[in-house]
This record gives C-alpha cells, structure tokens and sequence, in this order.
C-alpha cells in the first residue's frame, strides 16, 4: 500500500512538499494526519492542575477522549535537542546532539567559531549539518510536512517551513535578547494562526509546531506564573481551532493530534556560573559561550538549559580521552565540583560502554552497557537510589528508573555519556540551582536540563486510545510513521504506541 502511495506520490511531483500529493493526484481525502504540537517547558503536573480548574477545555476534551500520559525526555532535557526524539525517534547524543552548547574535538567545526556550537538565535542553523546523516528524520519519510519552530528541518522544504525566515529569527532574537515576556505570548499566538490556518489550506499528513511561550515565560517568572497559564491557554485555542476545522471536513476521526513537551521547570533561586567558576576563580583558561575568541583554551564549560553542563578537559586533544585517562590531573577538579551545593550528579564516561556516577552524599556507581542491556552497580553508594540493576533491557531499564527522582536515568546516562560530543564530566544541577549567570539577558527563575524527575517527566495527551502505554518522547516519531503507514526506520530508540490501524483505514478509503 505504502509503496503505491509513494508512486503514486512521485509521479504527482508533490513528494515531500507541504501539501498532501496523493490527496490533489487522486483528489482523494487527506491520509490521516499525525499533528504533534510541542508544549514547551510545559510540566505535567502544572498541565494537568489547569486542564483540572477548567482553563484549557479543549486539551481536556482530548484527554478525555484520548488520553494524558507522562513520558520521559531524554537528557539534556532541554529545548530543540530534545525535539530529537519527536522528529528522529533517536536520543540527542546518538545523532550528534548531546547539548544546546558542546565543543568538538575533532575540529569539524572552525576555529572561527573555536571549535565549539552554540545553538542559540543564530546558531540553530547549524543543527541539520550536525545532525547524523544515517539517521532519517520524519520530514524526509512522510509525504508531505508542515514545521514551526521545527529547530530540525532536514527533509522539511523551505515553503513547509513557519518561523525560519530571516525576519522570523530576527523577531526571536530581538525578542530573547530583551527578555521580553509578553513578545513570546505573541509569537505563539502568530505561529498558532498560521500554523491553523496552512492545516486547514495544505492538509499536510505530518505536522510538527513548536509553542515556546511557556518555557520562555517560565523561565523569567517561574513555572506558576500567570503568563505561563497564558501560553497554555493559547495552545488550547490552537486545539480548538484545528479540531473545529477537522471536524467541519469530516477528518476529526481520522486525524492524531498530539500535545507532548520537550522537558519540565523546576525554580531556580542560586546560579552557579560554571565558566567564572572554572575560569575566573580555579584559573584555568577557560571556553565559554558567548565570548570564544582566543586561543589557549584548557577546559570548555558548555550549558544546556542551564541545569547541564558539558565539562571538556585537555582541549588539545584531538580523540576523546575519557577519565581514567584525565583522573591523575583532573581528580581534584571533580571532587571540586562535586562537593559544590549546585552540583547534584556528576558523570564520567570511563569507556564508550561505561561510565560513572557520582552524588555528593550517595557515593558512585558504574552504569555498563551494551547492545540494548543495561546494568548498573553500586561502587560505594547508590547516587541514583534505584538499587543494582542487572542486563535490563531498554523497558526494564525504563521501569526500574520511572518512580525514582531520576526517571530513565540509566538510560539516558548510557546514551549522552557514549556521544562522542559529549564532554568528559557531565553535570547534572541539583534543585534549585542552575549553571549559569553572567550572561543571561533576564534573570532566570526557573530552569531545566537536569536528570531528575520535574525536567525530565514531560505530558503526552493524545486525541485516540493508545494501543500500549507510551514511555518515552523517542516513542512519538514511530508511533507518527506507524500512523501515517510509513515503514518504521531501524534503529530508532523508541516504539510505537499506536497501531497500525490507520493504514488500513486509509486502504478501505481508497
Ligand atoms: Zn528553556
């Protein structure tokens, strides 16, 4: 069936375009659409508190109907990184995304921009070329694509494409650089409209809009601010009006609308600038973001979020060295940092398939793992209190995490820790506390980033029953292709939660 649609679809000329091809071939209905709106920073909890006080109607009216799950983010659990797993179905640091912020050692990157990316304003454009080339994303499986905010757009059309323009990025910019609270509100109620308003005119089989209002807003006046409950309000407009469209083309039934968050936000009252730390009080010669000119560099404190942190050593060095390598000079750096109020765990990759973590009070522990098994053994504590863990698979793994403060960490630990961008101490901020300070254009109440449980639990609420539990954000982009009828790629991280009941819908359509 698949393979007739892509003929089909080829020959119209319209694959990959933002308009559903076999729709205008065969003047047919739409293929049951899969539109994915990201309620970003949104925490399940203070979701679910408002959809309970009756202020999001329609998000409620899909839950009841559907269904509202929590899910786990992958780590960092932070903006655009972590849409990877929505849109790849892989985890951030399998395809060359293992922060906002990460330095490369293998020079890839210019020493105009010093070996190092940001993916901040400008620097998100550089994340399609980061991205792993053998690792499709869903822009470039499906048939037609609308994205907002996509962050990821390869495969996605320029014309497919809403706030990616040079205008767009320069509003956001503008409106970043001035902490301008009420400007995200607006930008999230325009790309709401548009994004209504190409649904209704396209009919695009996937949709992925991104609402960042509610992390922003989160970020400069907490978590249960009003403005907060004032960018969820605005994605409940937005539910209603795709919903009310669907219903009048009679393709509500057919069509999946998901709402899913990227990570949660916990308040932040301390901010322990790791670069000043490291740089202006320890001495060493220190690389950070904004300010990367120079040369020299010892040590590369890369944020994400800013409760993560990417500590990278010996900067000379071309391979990654890991930390039996580091230790005899760099022992007293990590013990340093880790008797620090700010640091909650810290992790040193020890071998691509091993790697330690440390809790100021809780002792070390070494995660191993391979081929889908994951084990985890008490050295001289349990840093991350979920007892030993013997040969889990990846469902083990998740469940012996998911009540703990630290929801599928040994999963997560595993996969950030064995990217080859990743540092060689991973920080992980305890509550409270975040990573960064002086250059931050508005003060920041609360933060995400971190590996425990109000970052890392995320809201699912789906329009349809689910046909298992949904466990983690890399579940949604194969249960997107599931639903579409595309063939799921091998080796994503995730699994689909719906069935494939949708294709065979569209069979007895056609
Ligand atoms: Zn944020």
């Amino acid at each position: 069936m698949r393979n007739t649609r892509m003929s089909l679809a080829y020959h119209a000329g319209g694959r990959n375009g933002c308009t559903s091809p076999l729709t205008s071939y065969l003047a047919l209905p739409p293929p049951l659409p899969v539109i994915i709106l990201v309620a970003d920073g949104a925490r399940p909890d203070t979701l679910r508190a408002a959809m309970a006080g009756g202020a999001l109607p329609h998000l409620s009216q899909l839950a009841a109907e559907g269904g509202m799950h929590t899910v786990t983010t992958a780590w960092p659990s932070v903006t655009g990184v972590a849409y990877t797993p929505f849109l790849m179905g892989r985890f951030p640091g399998s395809v060359g995304l293992p922060g906002l912020r990460w330095f490369d050692r293998s020079r890839g990157i210019g020493p105009w921009m010093a070996y190092a990316r940001s993916y901040v304003g400008w620097g998100m454009r550089h994340v399609d070329r980061d991205l792993a080339i053998d690792a499709p994303t869903v822009f470039e499986l499906a048939d037609s694509s609308l994205g907002a905010l996509a962050v990821i757009g390869r495969g996605l059309p320029h014309a497919c494409r809403i706030g990616r323009g040079a205008r767009f990025v320069s509003r956001a910019a503008t409106t970043h650089f001035r902490g301008d609270v009420r400007g995200w509100l607006a930008i999230d109620r325009d790309i709401g409209r548009e994004v209504v308003r190409r649904v209704r005119r396209d009919a695009p089989e996937f949709v992925f809009a991104a609402f960042t209002g509610i992390d922003k807003t989160s970020h400069a006046t907490g978590h249960d601010g009003s403005p907060v409950r004032e960018a969820m309000r605005t994605l409940d407009d937005v539910v209603a009006e795709i919903r009310h469209d669907a219903e009048r083309a009679g393709r509500w039934e057919q069509t999946h609308l998901w709402i899913v968050s990227d990570h949660g936000h916990s308040p932040v009252q301390h901010h322990d600038d790791l670069a000043v730390l490291v740089g202006e009080e320890w001495g060493f010669r220190t690389l950070a973001h904004p300010w990367t000119v120079g040369a020299g560099h010892e040590v590369a404190v890369m944020v994400s979020g800013n409760a993560m942190a990417h500590v990278y050593l010996e900067l000379e060095r071309r391979v990654r060295p890991f930390w039996p390598a580091l230790a005899p000079r760099w022992e007293g750096v990590a013990a340093s940092l880790l008797s620090r109020a700010s640091v909650d765990l810290l992790v040193l990759p020890h071998t691509p398939g091993m790697v330690e973590v440390r809790a100021r009070d809780r002792g070390s522990a070494m995660i191993s793992f391979d081929d889908g098994s994951y084990t985890y053994r008490p050295l001289d504590g349990d840093p991350l209190g979920i007892g030993a863990v013997e040969g889990a698979g990846g469902r083990e793994a998740y469940d012996a995490t998911v009540d703990s403060d630290y929801p599928d960490a040994l999963v997560q630990i595993a996969h950030l820790a064995a990217s080859p961008r990743a540092g060689d101490i991973l920080l992980s901020a305890a509550r409270g506390w975040d990573f960064r300070e002086r250059y931050e254009p508005i003060p920041h109440r609360s933060a995400h980033g971190a590996l425990h449980r109000d970052h890392m639990l995320a809201p699912l609420v789906v329009n349809h029953a689910v046909l298992q539990p949904p466990r983690r954000t890399v579940d949604v982009m194969p249960s997107a292709l599931a639903a579409l009828g595309v063939p799921i790629p091998d080796g994503l991280d995730g699994e689909s939660f719906v069935s494939e009941a949708g294709n065979l819908a569209l069979i007895s359509a056609g």
